[in-house]
């Protein structure tokens, strides 16, 4: 038996973030009727021109100063020649010898361990429009086409076969698409097709130098789609060299529902694009003032903006990473944060509520933070009232629920439902008298030096007083009796 090092590349396509498409002014917008954003340029009709869009390149540009790319000042468009009714012109326009972008690298985490990942290129092109086979499971004896994808500003980043294994290529991108959503060159929707990836696979004998044969799985739409592709992947190619038989490249695609890949077509079938400059575009010249314009307009990234919480407001390392896991993450977090008075002794509990309940019903509920039924207000006054001792953490906890529930102010909730703290001694006093008759057992054992008994009648007056009794007073009332 042999042992095995798992070489994998990817190539990840992201519609730009533009209101307008590439080379025309139709919207991008999603969802819309199907072929209603569309006009002769994007349909591809003879003898239109086409006009690039300045966005588009900025959009790529900032994506690659992110990422330590080399800003190439001279590129060229190429024509990519290929048929298929999805880019009825029969050919993309793309980017082939000089990309926009090259020599870009990416810092990933895995297993508490930093790898820097290689990134060839990134380049600019348009997007496909789309083919639809079926409608609502029940496939159709005709395709239906919708073209208001065609001509959506794309940038494609290909990385160096150095990924080596199903949890660096997951991390590498959840870490692009979080450094992507905060340049908001792209939504990185996954579902919306906004974010999509071919996965190259390879699996060689260590020690031996040349690359392994390579698969390629296109058009995975989720991430978790890329680890369970690339696990089965890897798999199959193990048991096939060690029956000792040769594996074929060829391109892939992955069953979602059987959990394995098919093959779609084999290395002989491979088009040749014949690519060639494209006669319709001019060179693209950048000058430098252009590019450190769009590099002052970087924002904070990710591993900047944990470092400055872990600096700025003193948090855990843990706390830090989750709330610059995403752009609105962060941006909720700091918006809660400038509603408070007391900053400084907030930042942690503030941080605890959203990394723990928050995040949780978020998740159970799989809504977004940015639709929130807790508003970041709404959670900074309910931090507030924890930390000016007008509720218990317990009640906190009641209030929240609610506040998720209806979406509502935690003060309404409080004053409708009488959940304010009772810090009136005589008030106190009396519900302590009540636990004290109640709890004999409890008592005895007090007066005979179990000093721990006292929390038995201390719960007691807590629940009596629906959580309400401020503790501190509480512990006092009863001490002084019982002595
Ligand atoms: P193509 O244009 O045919 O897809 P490229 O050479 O541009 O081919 O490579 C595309 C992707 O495949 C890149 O991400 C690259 O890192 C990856 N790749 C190339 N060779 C291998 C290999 N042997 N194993 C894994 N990935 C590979
Ligand atoms: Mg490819
Ligand atoms: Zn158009």
């Amino acid at each position: 038996m042999f042992r095995y090092e798992v070489l994998i590349g990817l190539e990840v396509h992201m519609q730009i973030n533009t209101k307008s498409k590439i080379f025309c002014e139709c919207s991008t917008q999603f969802g819309a009727e199907a072929n209603s954003n569309i006009c002769v340029i994007c349909t591809s009709q003879p003898g239109v021109i086409p006009i690039l869009n300045k966005k588009a390149v900025e959009g790529v540009i900032k994506t690659g100063l992110a990422l330590n790319f080399t800003i190439n000042r001279r590129c060229t468009f190429a024509r990519k020649q290929y048929f298929y009714p999805d880019v009825p012109k029969n050919y993309q326009i793309t980017q082939f010898e000089s990309p926009l972008c090259s020599n870009g690298k990416l810092s990933i985490i895995v297993n508490e361990r930093e790898k820097i990942i290689n990134i060839e290129r990134i380049h600019l092109e348009e997007d496909t429009g789309k083919l639809l086979h079926k409608i609502g499971g029940k496939k159709l004896n005709y395709s239906l086409l919708d073209l208001n994808r065609a001509g959506i500003g794309l940038m494609e980043l290909v990385t160096k076969p150095e990924l080596s294994s199903p949890q660096e290529a997951v991390e590498f991108l959840r870490e692009l698409k979080n450094i992507v959503e905060y340049l908001d060159t792209s939504e990185c929707n996954m579902e919306e097709g906004k974010m999509r990836c071919d996965v190259n696979v390879s699996v060689r004998i260590v020690g031996q130098k040349k690359l392994g044969v390579r698969v390629e799985i296109k058009n995975m739409n989720s991430i978790s789609g890329v680890k369970d592709a690339i696990t089965y992947e890897v798999q199959r190619h193990k048991k096939i060299l060690n029956s000792g038989a040769r594996l074929v490249q060829e391109t892939r695609f992955w069953d979602a529902e059987e959990k394995v890949t098919k093959s779609m077509r084999l290395k002989e079938n491979i088009l040749d694009y014949r690519y060639f400059t494209e006669p319709d575009l001019v060179p693209l010249y950048l000058s430098n003032c252009f590019i450190e314009n769009l590099y002052k307009q970087l924002p904070e990234l990710p591993r900047i903006k944990k470092a400055r919480f872990i600096k700025n407001y003193n948090l855990s390392e843990y706390d830090a990473s989750y709330l610059t896991s995403s752009k609105m993450i962060a941006e909720y977090y700091e918006d809660a944060l400038s509603n408070l008075d007391n900053k400084n002794s907030v930042t942690k509990l503030l941080a605890n509520w959203i990394s723990t309940e928050l995040s949780a019903k978020l998740n159970a509920s799989k809504i977004c933070i940015t639709k929130s039924p807790i508003s970041s207000k709404n959670l900074s006054k309910l931090i507030s009232l924890i930390q000016n001792e007008i509720i218990s953490g317990k009640i906190a906890k009641i209030v929240f629920e609610e506040m998720y529930e209806k979406s509502i102010d935690p003060e309404i909730i409080i004053k409708k439902r009488g959940f304010t703290r009772i810090s009136d001694e005589s008030v106190i006093t009396e519900i302590c008298e009540k636990a004290i008759i109640e709890s004999p057992n409890a008592v005895a054992e007090f007066k005979i030096g179990k000093k721990r008994a006292i929390d038995a009648i201390i719960g007691l007056v807590m629940k009596k007083s629906k959580g309400q009794a401020d503790p501190k007073l509480v512990n006092k009332i009863l001490i002084k009796k019982l002595n």
